[in-house]
């Protein structure tokens, strides 16, 4: 299901002028995923539930525009759990938290709501079975983020290093027989994962982790969409936010196919120097980035070119994820 969100204003309509025309390729998939659309929807039904205000904690999704969107229907952002007051239903985000939190909330008496996607949730559970197993986790992941907070969160302080690079690899240091585990953020680079994953392996030939990384399918699959628009494009636009780690990381494959990539928040950052000698321009979206943000980038693009459209579809996504039962009914 997805989200409504009011259209943004409406671009200034003026007339292309004689520049040549702009082949645009939009990547598809692209945009919200089910664990954002989830997410949104939860912040949504719980102000219809316990009225205005309801209490989110950290950015429900990373994007401005969706948590401006929910602040004007009555969500109020706070980063830590103590700001919000008691008696106050609160949300925690997306990306996860610390098992503290959840924890803290109920000893407060809070009515509060997990909006974790359900795959970083999956990743918690299979954190809580290795160290309950007996192994050392290494954890690939960004630093800082969110979601690796949170993920970290889940197991006894010191039972989960962080690996953030092939050359963070070869830094670790375990006794010989060190039972170890190896998960990873849902949002990361395909490539760079498998090439972590495969040092990892080599230096720990007795490591074990899950079949396939734990990077999401709608990562990979707004990957692939850009691996399939940026050798035909001089320029990749992707529509994210600079702390959204799916968005960034469409910008990095871009460049990787050798095709320069810009990542904005809003139709307004487009410089329209950045178009020019640009025949054929790729745009998507990254998975917390609406798609009335794809149409306004659309329209602000079709104030200086006659733009033809072509969406670029490389796979179809049908998942829905169920909502938390307080919600539902
Ligand atoms: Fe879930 Fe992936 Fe979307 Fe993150 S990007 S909310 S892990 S589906």
């Amino acid at each position: 299901m997805n989200a409504s969100f009011p259209t943004p204003a409406a671009a200034d309509t003026a007339t292309a002028d004689a520049l040549p025309p702009l082949h645009l390729l939009i990547a598809a998939p692209r945009g919200f995923c089910a664990g954002v659309d989830r997410a949104i929807e939860i912040v949504e039904r719980a102000i219809d539930r316990y009225g205005a205000p309801v209490y989110v904690r950290h950015e429900i999704v990373h994007n401005r525009f969706v948590v401006d969107s929910l602040k004007a229907k009555g969500a109020v952002f706070v980063e830590e759990l103590d700001e919000v007051p008691d008696g106050k239903p609160v949300v925690f985000s997306a990306h996860g938290v610390p098992k503290v939190v959840p924890a803290a909330a109920t000893e407060r008496g809070l009515d509060w709501l997990d909006a974790t996607c359900p795959l970083v949730s999956k990743v918690h559970r299979q954190a809580e079975r290795k160290v309950e197993a007996g192994r050392h986790i290494l954890f690939v992941g960004h630093k800082g983020h969110p979601e690796v907070i949170g993920t970290m969160g889940q197991v006894p302080e010191g039972a989960m290093t962080l690996v953030e690079t092939l050359d963070d690899v070869a830094t670790l240091n375990f006794p010989e027989g060190t039972p170890l585990a190896f998960l990873t953020q849902t949002t990361l680079s395909v490539d760079d994962t498998a090439e972590i994953v495969a040092g990892l392996k080599a230096r720990f030939p007795t490591i074990v982790g899950p079949r396939a990384e734990d990077i999401c399918y709608a990562t990979s699959n707004r990957q692939a969409a850009v691996k399939a628009i940026a050798p035909r494009s001089q320029l990749v636009l992707v529509i994210g936010a600079p702390n959204s780690s799916n968005s960034l990381r469409l910008v990095e494959v871009a460049e990787r196919e050798g095709t320069p990539s810009r990542l904005i928040q809003r139709a307004s950052e487009i410089d329209p120097a950045w178009l020019d000698g640009v025949e054929t321009l790729g745009l998507t979206a990254g998975a917390s980035a609406p798609e009335v943000l794809v149409r306004e980038v659309v329209a602000r693009i079709g104030q200086w070119r006659t733009v033809s459209e072509e969406p670029v579809t490389t796979t179809e996504e049908h998942m829905v994820f169920k909502l938390p039962r307080q919600l539902v009914g």
